[in-house]
């Protein structure tokens, strides 16, 4: 493989990446420069340091500096990458679906920890995204069977790849699904899983470009100050779930109150759970 004409290190170009992407902006250049010279290298990030004097060939540098650059343009480290680790889970990811986040993996963990490992039930996902939290359940769960609801079309066929690519082809479905139109009248369901839009307009406005230009503002934003879709698939939750069925909820920083409000006269046993800055972002509670 032809060498690089500065002979550049791998240490070098780390450095050199991490330096271009810090005067961009990005938050985490560093860290964002070792994912992407990992993934051209083919190499785990730690690995980067075994041989750090080792030099790059002209092609790995020719591809490290494309990815590097569109970073710089704060294009998200998951689109160039095209791939999120979500609870362990290797997902693919793309711009037809919200990117999923840390913080969503802790509702996975609660569901997870008050649900038996036998649970045969079924379990519907609204908003399902690129797939990731029903995947995640579904993997952990064997027995479960689920159905993805979305109205994005593009959301549907993300979640359609990764549900293939985790051969659950046979246990979870997908349907196209706006839940401001349709009920769930038909769909008898044990759990109910969402992480709905649920920014204020404000929250939107001030979030960083990775945000606010690669995601689908559909997947982030709700009227009502955030909470028109959260109270819509309460009520839905209502609807579909059979009695002590589960409705578990990610929602905003200013909801708290208002999700208790809103469960309260269908649902009992109402827990609402902190993420791992201690704010209460998520409410599990079992259908009356
Ligand atoms: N937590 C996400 C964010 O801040 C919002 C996710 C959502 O609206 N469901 O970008």
């Amino acid at each position: 493989m032809a060498k690089n004409p500065e002979h550049l290190t791998c240490l070098e170009v780390i450095d050199k990446s991490s330096e271009f992407l810090r005067l961009k902006g990005v938050p985490s250049p560093k860290c964002d420069s070792e994912w992407i010279i990992s993934s051209v290298l083919e190499k785990k990030r730690l690995e980067l340091y075994l041989n750090p004097d080792d030099i790059l060939s002209e092609e790995a540098i020719g591809k490290i500096r494309a990815m590097v650059v569109m970073r710089g343009k704060r294009i998200p480290l998951q689109h160039i990458l095209q791939s999120v680790n979500f609870a362990g889970i290797l997902l693919k990811c793309d711009r037809r679906a919200l990117i999923p986040r840390p913080e969503t993996e802790s509702l996975v963990d609660h569901v997870l920890s008050r649900v038996p490992k036998s649970f045969e039930g079924k379990i519907l996902d609204l908003g399902i995204g690129s797939g990731a939290i029903l995947i995640a359940l579904c993997l952990s769960l064997e027995k479960a069977s689920g159905i993805g609801l979305d109205s994005s079309e593009d959301a549907l066929s993300l979640a359609e790849e990764n549900i293939i690519t985790q051969g659950l082809e046979k246990r979870i479905r997908l349907r196209k699904f706006d839940w401001h139109l349709d009920d769930l009248r038909q769909i008898d369901a044990n759990l109910i899983i969402s992480n709905p839009p649920y920014l204020h307009s404000r929250e939107w406005e001030s979030a960083e470009p990775e945000v606010k230009v690669h995601d689908p503002p559909e997947a982030l934003v709700s009227e009502q100050d955030g909470f028109a879709d959260l109270g819509r698939i309460i009520g839905l939750g209502a609807q579909s779930l059979k009695s002590e069925g589960i409705l578990a909820l990610e929602f905003g920083i200013g909801h708290p109150e208002m999700i208790e409000d809103a469960l309260s006269s269908d649902f009992g046993d109402i827990e609402v759970l902190k993420d791992l800055s201690h704010r209460k972002r998520f409410a599990i509670a079992r259908r009356k």
